[in-house]
């Protein structure tokens, strides 16, 4: 047993106070990460700032046909949203395909984007892993990395970013909004996930007591083809072996718009940028999109149980173009 300390933010200021004068607190949203990783002795929070009060769970249009998320919104609430249904499938879909339904009635956005890793090397609390306690060594790299990225990887960690959702918000640059003792900033959802490098412990750009207020998502009518496929080895309450958002447009015959982001590949959600370029204002066929997948994964770096994992991306990628192209969710 170790003792925690618990209290409840009143507003925004009141939660940069409690978690700012504590090096040793954390917010608590839903709790479904943050409980499980202090039982686990992989968290070290002590203090648990409580920030479920706080006016923060909307989910609203804005002027340019986009939408704000509230980082209190829960993950089924925004999965529901008329607006998200229509405007941004992919990112409904991506939230319903994602853990359970009692899950994402307790899950919100933010802590969505927060929640770490699921190797379980860095959970087991004894395997040699640079997440944990840095400079310590990766068991992923020799031991059974089945589940592990093959975009992304340095030599220091290999694994993957979790949430779907987050694959969803790269492919439409949304913005995360952050507000903390300095004031407010935003950045783009692709730079608020860092890759490992040789710091693989630093997973997010955000400093101690930064608060995620909302994810701002850019208005994008692309978007309202946009298709999100999750291949997994069961098929519910599950995460991503492989997974992808498309969402192609094509004018005159030639791609006039396209975006593409990975999950389950890549140690950040993955941005297919590459493959983007490589498709856009050439013909949108089977053939085309095969070549594209090729080039975005020219750069795989494979280890002994998941090279798989570089046909099964290529595939996900080319059918969810298919998928888009002829207007099926799934
Ligand atoms: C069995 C299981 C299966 C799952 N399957 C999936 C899946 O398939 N796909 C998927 O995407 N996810 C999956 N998840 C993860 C789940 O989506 C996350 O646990 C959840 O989204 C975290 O949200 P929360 O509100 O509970 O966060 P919390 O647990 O409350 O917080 C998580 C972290 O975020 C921080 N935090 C929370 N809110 C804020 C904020 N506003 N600003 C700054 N920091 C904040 C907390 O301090 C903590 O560090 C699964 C989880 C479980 C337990
Ligand atoms: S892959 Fe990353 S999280 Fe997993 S053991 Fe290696 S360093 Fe730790």
């Amino acid at each position: 047993m170790r003792p925690l300390t618990y209290s409840r933010a009143a507003d925004v200021d009141d939660a940069l106070a409690l978690v700012g004068a504590d090096p040793a607190s954390a917010f608590l949203a839903g709790g479904t990460n943050e409980v499980d990783l202090i039982r686990a002795g992989i968290s070290r929070s002590h203090h648990l700032v409580d920030i479920n009060e706080l006016p923060l769970n909307a989910v609203e249009d804005r002027s340019d046909g986009g939408l704000h998320i509230g980082a209190l919104a829960r993950m089924s609430d925004v999965a529901r949203t008329p607006s998200v249904v229509q405007r941004y499938p992919a990112i409904s879909r991506a939230l319903l395909l994602s853990a359970s339904e009692q899950l994402r009635n307790m899950a919100s956005m933010g802590g969505n984007l927060r929640q770490r890793t699921r190797c379980a090397y860095l959970r087991d609390g004894i395997s040699p892993c640079n997440k944990r306690e840095p400079g310590s060594g990766c068991a992923a790299l020799d031991g059974f990395n089945r589940g592990h990225a093959i975009l992304g990887t340095s030599e220091h960690c290999i694994a993957t970013h979790p949430s779907d959702v987050a694959v969803a918000l790269v492919a439409f640059d949304a913005d995360v909004h952050l507000v903390g003792p300095g004031g407010e900033r935003r950045l783009l959802v692709d730079d608020f996930f860092l890759l490992p490098a040789d710091t693989p412990d630093a997973e997010h750009s955000i400093a101690h007591g930064e608060l995620i207020v909302g994810i701002e998502v850019p208005g994008a009518p692309i978007a309202r083809r946009s298709v999100y496929l999750k291949s997994r080895d069961r098929q519910s309450y599950e995460f991503a072996l492989v997974s992808v958002v498309a969402a192609i447009a094509v004018r005159e015959g030639v791609v006039a718009d396209v975006r593409l982001a990975l999950g389950g590949v890549g140690t950040k959600p993955w941005r297919a940028r590459q493959a983007e370029a490589a498709l856009l204002g050439g013909p949108a066929d089977e053939a085309a999109f095969r070549r594209a997948a090729a080039v975005e994964l020219e750069g795989a770096v494979v280890r002994e149980h998941n090279v798989f994992k570089v046909e099964l991306a290529q595939r996900a990628m080319v059918r969810g173009l298919v998928q888009s192209l002829n207007g099926r969710q799934s």
